[in-house]
């Protein structure tokens, strides 16, 4: 991925450095080739290089590019269960993934974690924005996902004969579990994603509370995933499909529904992050019914939808860390919405904004193992930040309009801008 040349000097805002203190009033941030060499107050900042270029913040907020952690850059308007698997061929798949990246990136979405890919198209996705073939977020690859027969993501009848070649790699035993990672790690993937629970989308045979991985063979993917160095997580809302997760030795918890002490206690004894998902909730309950979702799933998702609330918050109160990313790609909660799961953060489940936006910039990049390249807008790291017009701090929903982003930089580079760019600080 390449990085931009030259210097450029943003100020005229507040600065949030993406660690969760207070903003910096009257700050400056300077990049230099396509790194931070500084972020801080105006005054303190070292004399202007007269090649830079100026931006001018315009009295807004300066902050991190954000971090989409649980992103699938396949779903499109998935309306029901099937429309996750082979809905479409695997060619108009991929053009949708690429224009799914370029959204994310538009919305200030600098880097975004797999949570699951049709037909290895992540993976692919991932080299070609490496390659500057086409424009999206930093990403980490999941390829396809891990389930045991029967369970959530095997839908498709047997008399149709079709099995689940798109999405998931059916397992049944330890065997096959470790089969199944060998593939992926062929695959180029860098999280092996499983699912070791149910949800409340099929409330007859799967539902939140029932398992659908045995602990052999989940501990059978983390031991193979490991010895190749790869990273697992999962699918995880019952209380028992989350403690097997965590003596697994799992690297993350999506969703991490259901929690209890003994549960959150597991969690914090190797500081495993959570990635909530929650608004997907929210706009299940809300829009489901125009798109035929029944009462009963509905009545499901709102016991996910407290209980993932709670449990979220235990998590932080106690110190551990939460990703910011949900499920975005479904009918009622499509992609371009992303930041709609911070606004929720903070006005439903009660969080503060500047935890908030830690989570979703900090913490993203410490899940994807990068969190000494970007996250943070601190010397030596990617210039990947946002400059937003107002102040996220009093209303987070600021991050939702596009409209309101003055500047998006991916590595130094102006990926989109309204700030005209290219006024010179020098003659
Ligand atoms: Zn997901």
């Amino acid at each position: 991925m390449k990085t931009a040349s030259g210097v450029t000097l943003i100020t005229n805002g507040q600065l949030l450095d993406g660690n969760g203190g207070s903003p910096v009033p009257d700050a400056a941030v300077v990049v230099r080739d396509g790194r931070i060499v500084y972020a801080g107050p105006v005054r303190e900042a070292p004399p202007a290089d007269p090649q830079a270029t100026h931006i001018d913040a315009r009295g807004g907020t300066i902050m991190p590019g954000l971090v989409e952690a649980h992103f699938h850059p396949t779903y499109f308007n998935v309306a029901a269960l099937e429309d996750l698997d082979i809905k479409y061929p695997v060619e108009y798949v991929t053009l949708l993934a690429a224009a799914n990246a370029k959204l994310a990136l538009q919305c200030g979405y600098t880097a975004a974690r797999s949570g699951g890919s049709l037909f290895n198209i992540d993976v692919w996705l991932k080299k070609a924005i490496e390659n500057g073939v086409c424009p999206g977020p930093r990403m980490a690859a999941s390829g396809r996902e891990i389930c045991g027969v029967g369970g959530l993501m095997d839908w498709n009848p047997d008399f149709r004969k079709i099995g689940m070649e798109g999405l998931v790699l059916l397992v049944n035993g330890p065997n096959e579990a470790r089969a199944a990672v060998r593939k992926l790690v062929k695959d180029g993937v860098e999280w092996v994603k499983t699912y070791p629970t149910g949800d409340a989308a099929a409330p007859d045979t799967n539902d939140h509370h029932t398992l659908c991985m045995t602990f052999d063979e989940m501990n059978a993917v983390v031991q193979t995933a490991h010895n190749h160095g790869l990273k697992v997580t999962g699918h995880c809302r019952a209380t028992a499909g989350i403690k097997n997760a965590l003596r697994a030795g799992y690297d993350a918890i999506e969703h991490g529904t259901f929690m209890d002490a003994e549960t959150l206690d597991l969690l914090l004894a190797r500081d495993v992050p959570c990635v909530p998902a929650l608004y997907f909730e929210y706009a299940s309950i809300e829009r489901g019914p125009d798109y035929g979702m029944s009462q009963r799933v509905i009545d499901g998702h709102k016991e996910t939808l407290e209980a993932g609330a709670e449990s979220a918050r235990m998590v932080l109160r106690a110190g551990g860390r939460l990703g910011m990313g949900g499920d975005y790609g479904f009918a009622w909660n499509p992609h371009g919405d992303y930041a709609r799961e911070l606004t929720f953060f903070v006005r439903y489940v009660g969080l503060n904004p500047l935890e908030v936006i830690r989570c979703a910039t900090r913490t993203g990049a410490e899940i994807m193992g990068r969190g000494n390249e970007f996250g943070t807008l601190e010397p030596g790291k990617l210039a990947d930040l946002l400059v937003v017009e107002g102040d996220p701090v009093a209303d987070i929903a600021v991050l939702e309009d596009r409209g309101r982003f003055l500047l998006v930089m991916f590595a130094g580079t102006p990926i989109s801008e309204k700030t005209g760019v290219g006024s010179r600080i020098g003659p």
